[in-house]
């Protein structure tokens, strides 16, 4: 897999059934903000690159089988700051009419359920993307610092050490004037 930037993007509507004979493939980057449910769910949605391909299995199932890749800033459970963290995930889902056909799939594969024409690719994407989200984020470093956590104040001694040099020119110039 190249992770280089891609600067195409992935349609967002396909006819599955109609690319799955012509063994179609789509490689790009997907608009971060056509992804609302995934952006609600994580602190930043930085980037998000799929690669598709379409074909007809063995059995007549249309499949479209394919990776994601996501770039996402998740709040990290220890220390509220953001924690980057790199999302991949792997799909293979066949187009199926209807529910009822969903349930006759082999195991093998996600139900996609679209009617005539083309399906909504990014809604799958976002999908797949929110099954693959970490339950919890953490720094992989103790990110709290246990000294902030034991005092929250600075020191009351630096305050006074501050004044100390205007303390001492007063002085100073009072005795030059004597
Ligand atoms: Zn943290």
């Amino acid at each position: 897999m190249s992770t280089d930037t891609p600067q195409k993007l992935i349609p967002q509507h396909l006819d599955p059934r109609k690319l799955a004979y012509q063994e179609a493939v789509f490689c790009g980057a997907v608009p971060v903000g056509a992804l609302t449910r995934v952006k609600q769910a994580v602190a930043e949605l930085k980037q998000v690159v799929a690669n598709l391909e379409f074909r007809v299995a063995e059995e007549g199932e249309k499949v479209v089988q394919g990776t994601l890749t996501a770039n996402v800033d998740m709040v990290c459970q220890r220390c509220l700051e953001p924690v980057a963290t790199e999302i991949s995930s792997q799909f293979k889902l066949a187009a199926v009419w209807n529910e009822d056909e969903a349930k006759q799939l082999p195991k093998a594969y996600d139900p996609w359920v679209t009617g005539e024409g083309e399906g909504d690719v990014y809604d799958i994407l976002e999908e797949e993307l929110l099954l693959s989200l970490p339950v919890v984020a953490l720094h992989d470093k103790d990110c709290v610092d246990e000294t902030l956590l034991s005092s929250g104040a600075p020191p009351a001694e630096e305050t006074k050490e501050t004044s100390n040099p205007f303390q001492v020119l007063k002085q100073l110039k009072g005795n030059i004037k004597k």
